[in-house]
């Protein structure tokens, strides 16, 4: 529930009201905004009868939300929330922010090589899976530990912050003392125990859309974290499942517009799981931005062809770098 005050509420008449709210068992959260002030009501399991809020003085309109998401919505967060990461700033009105890397960290080689070679292209942030959720067994799946430490040391040679994925509640501590971002993956998207305890930690935090996640989905996921009281949250669309295979996944791009509506949340797109092929990816990219969204993420490695994971979707060094040149100029022409 939001209640909208009048224009001319005074304090007196918020804290009445606020007041009221707790009295009733809720929690009431205050939105002062530049025109008037709006309280965001939380707590509620249901639908809350306002009749005894909807006559106090100063109250303008009481609004039922019944949308399952509230403190990621705009509706009780008009401002756009800017994501700080060790001097990075993710969000509306920024510079979007490119943050590449190897979909896994294969071997100190391999991390370093892209490392340097995405942070001479410009790139903002380094990404890399030391915990992989692969589709079978059978398949690589990570160098866990010894991965988020490479990890680490190509941040301190770089000063490119990391963002890496975490798949159990039990590794985000674990995660968290290596990684500046934590990564949730599509398939990971609804592990609701993973989600309440990226909720508890004090940094920022990539959430995935799942395979087949309607927006309403996504948005309650990152709600979830946001009640756990990290308010530090990017969204990112890697592409859904739709009846089309001729690529990995559908890319949505209408949904960064969307999202900006509904949520003051950061947006990001993800082109290379979102086609699954290294062609597409810049064409993708360079839509992507058009479309507003706040950051990209790209996979890149030194070898594509010998990736252990997701090589056909991996730019080289030098395609990155060649489409970070497209990337500055058409950031430039956006206004940037
Ligand atoms: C990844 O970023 O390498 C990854 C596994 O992504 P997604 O969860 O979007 O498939
Ligand atoms: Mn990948």
């Amino acid at each position: 529930m939001l209640i909208v005050m009048n224009h001319n509420a005074g304090k007196k008449q918020i804290d009445a009201v606020i007041k009221a709210v707790e009295k009733m068992g809720l929690h009431a959260a205050p939105i002062p905004g530049s025109e008037r002030t709006a309280i965001g009501v939380l707590g509620n399991k249901g639908y809350v009868d306002d009749s005894c809020i909807r006559n106090l003085a100063g109250v303008q309109e009481v609004i039922h939300v019944s949308k399952p998401y509230k403190l990621v919505s705009r509706d009780f967060h008009p401002r756009a929330t800017i994501v700080r990461v060790s001097g990075v700033e993710i969000g509306e009105g920024r510079r979007p922010v490119i943050i590449a890397g190897p979909c896994a960290v294969e071997s100190e080689e391999q991390i370093m090589k892209t490392a340097r070679a995405v942070k001479a292209a410009g790139a903002d942030m380094l990404r890399g899976g030391a915990f992989k959720p692969r589709t079978g067994p059978h398949t690589f799946q990570g160098l866990r530990e010894e991965g988020l430490k490479l990890l680490a040391a190509a941040s301190r040679e770089t000063g490119l912050p990391v963002v890496t994925e975490v798949m159990s509640p039990d590794n985000v501590g674990l995660v968290a003392r290596y990684a500046d971002v934590l990564q949730v993956g599509a398939r990971n998207m609804q592990n609701f125990d993973l989600l309440r305890e990226l909720g508890t930690i004090r940094k920022p935090v990539l959430l995935k859309r799942g395979l087949s996640a309607t927006i309403e989905e996504f948005l309650a996921a990152a709600e979830y974290i946001l009640a756990g009281g990290n308010g530090s949250v990017i969204l990112c669309e890697r592409g859904i499942r739709t009846f089309e295979t001729a690529t990995r996944n559908t890319l949505d791009l209408s949904v960064v517009p969307l999202i900006k509506e509904l949520s003051h949340l950061p947006v990001t797109v993800d082109p290379s799981h979102a086609t699954g092929k290294r062609s597409l990816v810049p064409f993708m990219t360079k839509a992507a931005l058009v479309a507003g969204a706040d950051g990209i993420l790209l996979e890149v490695h030194p070898e594509p062809d010998k990736a252990l994971s997701d090589g056909a979707q991996s730019l080289n060094l030098a395609g990155f770098a060649r489409l970070m040149d497209d990337i500055k100029r058409l950031l430039q022409f956006l206004g940037h």
